[in-house]
C-alpha cells in the first residue's frame, strides 16, 4: 500500500485507532518491566533506586524497592552508611547498611501478607546481588528478567549450580535467553 493510499483510507475512525493500538500494546515483559521501573521510583537509598515485581501466571503477586524498614530513617535523609566486603576473587563491593534491597522487600511483603511465591517468576530493574540470589533460590522463583546487570560477574558460578534462570529483558527489546 502506497503512502498516498494510506492517507486516503476511507476506513471508519474506530479501526484505524484500533490498529495503531495494537502496534503500540506492550507484551508481557515489558508491562511487569514497566511495573517494576514505576516501582523502583517508591526507592530511597541514594545509591540507587531499584523495583522488583513478582509474578505468577500474570498475575502480581507482590512488590518490593529498596530502602530502609518500615519506620526507620530513609538514605535520602543523609544518613546512608555504606561498607566494604572483600569477594573470595578479591574484588571490593560497597553496600549500604541500611537498605534492604528491592527483592528481598517484595519477598517480604508476599511473607506478611501469606501470598505464596512458590514457582512464580520476578522481574527487578537490575540483576540480582548474590545474597539476594541466594534467596530468590530458596523461595521457588523459575525466572528472573532483569533489565540493568549489576555485580552480575558475582552470579555466575551460582546460577551455573543452580536451576533459576536469568533472563535480560530490555525495555525497547524482546528478552535475551
Ligand atoms: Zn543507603
Ligand atoms: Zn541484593
Amino acid at each position: 500500500m502506497s503512502e498516498e493510499t494510506k492517507e486516503r483510507c476511507c476506513c471508519p475512525a474506530e479501526d484505524r485507532a484500533g490498529s495503531s493500538d495494537n502496534e503500540k500494546r506492550l507484551g508481557w515483559h515489558e508491562y511487569f518491566m514497566s511495573v517494576a521501573h514505576l516501582i523502583s521510583r517508591r526507592a530511597t537509598c541514594s545509591r540507587g533506586h531499584i523495583g522488583a515485581v513478582i509474578v505468577r501466571e500474570n498475575n502480581i503477586l507482590s512488590t518490593g524497592y529498596n530502602g530502609a524498614p518500615s519506620g526507620l530513617p530513609h538514605c535520602n535523609d543523609g544518613n546512608c552508611r555504606i561498607y566494604k566486603s572483600i569477594h573470595p576473587d578479591g574484588t571490593v563491593e560497597e553496600n549500604c547498611v541500611n537498605t534492604i534491597h528491592a527483592e528481598i522487600n517484595a519477598i517480604a511483603q508476599a511473607a506478611k501478607h501469606g501470598v505464596s511465591i512458590r514457582d512464580s517468576d520476578i522481574y527487578i530493574t537490575a540483576s540480582p546481588c548474590i545474597h539476594c540470589l541466594k534467596v530468590l533460590i530458596n523461595v521457588g522463583i523459575k525466572t528472573i528478567y532483569y533489565d540493568k546487570p549489576y555485580k552480575i560477574e558475582h552470579i555466575d558460578e551460582l546460577l551455573r549450580l543452580s536451576s533459576i534462570r536469568l533472563v535480560q529483558v530490555t525495555m525497547a527489546a524482546r528478552p535475551k535467553e
